[in-house]
Parts: C-alpha cells; structure tokens; sequence
C-alpha cells in the first residue's frame, strides 16, 4: 500500500494516480472509490483511520489543484460527489486557512451577509466550533469564519482592541468597519448589544427590521 500526493496505490484493488480519480466515499465499510472513466472500485477491510488519511490526502490533492483567481467556488464542486457519505469531514477539511490565498477576493456582502444571518439562526444553540479567521488574511476560511463569528457574536479579539473608549461617550453606537461594505455596530454601554450592517444591495442588519437605527447609524458616521 502507498499513498502520497501523487498515487493512491491499495493492492490489488487500485493503483493509479490522483489526476484518475473524481471522488471518494465509504459506504457499508467499503472505501468506493470512483475514477474519471467511470469505473467504480469497492475496496473492503481499511482500517477507518487509513480512510481518514485517504481523504486528508484526496483533499489536499483537490486544493493543490483548485487554487480560484477569478471564481470563488470554495473547493465545492469537486467535494460534492462525495458529499452524501463524507460530506461534513471533507468540507471543513476543504475550508481551511490558506496563507497562499490572504489576498483573494472579498466574497459578495450578500453572501456573507446570508452566513452570518445562518449563524446567527443557530448562535443560541450553538456548541458550534466556529474556525478562528487568522488576522489580516482574506481566504474563503477567514473570510467565511470571520462572518460565522460576527453572525454568532463572537468579537474577533484584535478588532476589539481599536475601539477608543472617548469615543464611547459621544456615540450611541460604536461603528467597527469589519470589510467591504461590512459594518460591526455595538452598544457602548452593552458590548453584548451588537449587529452587523451591510452597506451593499441588499442593505441589511442582523436585527432583522430595515431602516433600524443600526443602519442609519452607519450611514451617518
Ligand atoms: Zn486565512
Ligand atoms: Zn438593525
């Protein structure tokens, strides 16, 4: 057996080169792996910790090759095909920092508005493991993780350290630009109290009602 970046090598049932081969999943204790020519390989008996490494490798191998510059497609379309068995595991290993990829481009506000409004429907029961964005990167991970916290109302730390505490005084909310047309509002005098504003059709906040004083704060600031 050899497994690296290059070959997936099980005998006797495969031997190939990862350029061969479309998806991987278990199904019913078997590894099935599926080739480019369509061919089905069933292969029984892998100890579940060997499965893992198969697919920390398989993904590896579709990162390597799936390095966007003009699409954002998160690395999905090639993970779906394995999605229904191994979908989770694949996808978060898929949606990992990429120092390589700290300038990409901003996902649209409305994306990231939907994700953070998705973890903010799941914020109060969250056990959620939320990803911690890595600071001054801007892959999909950070920028995904960094919605997923503002969503869920966690205060990514170094942002927290710029706000001025004169500044609080004079204000009824404190105005934090997380990104592009992306802005943080907080109570002054509850950090608790806080909501994301979005600046670009469609113009939003996280409370929810349009024309909120969150928004107008924004605007005016
Ligand atoms: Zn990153
Ligand atoms: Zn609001």
């Amino acid at each position: 057996m050899k497994i690296n970046d290059k070959i997936l090598n099980i005998p006797p049932y495969i031997s190939t080169s990862w350029d061969n081969i479309t998806s991987l999943f278990t199904q019913n204790d078997f590894l099935v792996v599926i080739l480019k020519n369509g061919a089905k390989i069933e292969i029984p008996k892998i100890q579940p910790e060997m499965i893992e490494e198969i697919f920390k490798i398989h993904s590896k191998v579709l990162e390597g090759k799936s390095k966007p510059k003009t699409s954002i497609s998160f690395g999905l379309p090639s993970i779906l095909p394995s999605m229904p068995t191994a979908g989770l595991e694949s996808f978060t290993s898929a949606m990992q920092h990429n120092p390589e990829q700290k300038d990409a481009p901003d996902i649209p506000s409305d994306i990231i508005n939907k994700i953070a409004n998705i973890a903010k429907l799941f914020a109060e029961e969250a056990n959620m493991d939320i990803p911690k964005p890595v600071a001054n990167c801007n892959c999909m991970h950070c920028q995904i993780s960094k919605a997923l916290q503002i969503g869920m109302g966690i205060n990514p730390e170094n942002l927290d350290a710029e706000v001025d505490e004169k500044d609080l005084k004079f204000r009824d909310w404190d105005i934090i630009e997380e990104g592009a047309h992306l802005y943080r509002v907080i109570n002054p005098l509850d950090e608790k109290e806080h909501y994301s504003v979005f600046l670009k059709d469609p113009i939003g906040c996280t409370c929810g009602k349009k024309n909120c004083d969150h928004i107008k704060a924004v605007l005016n600031s």
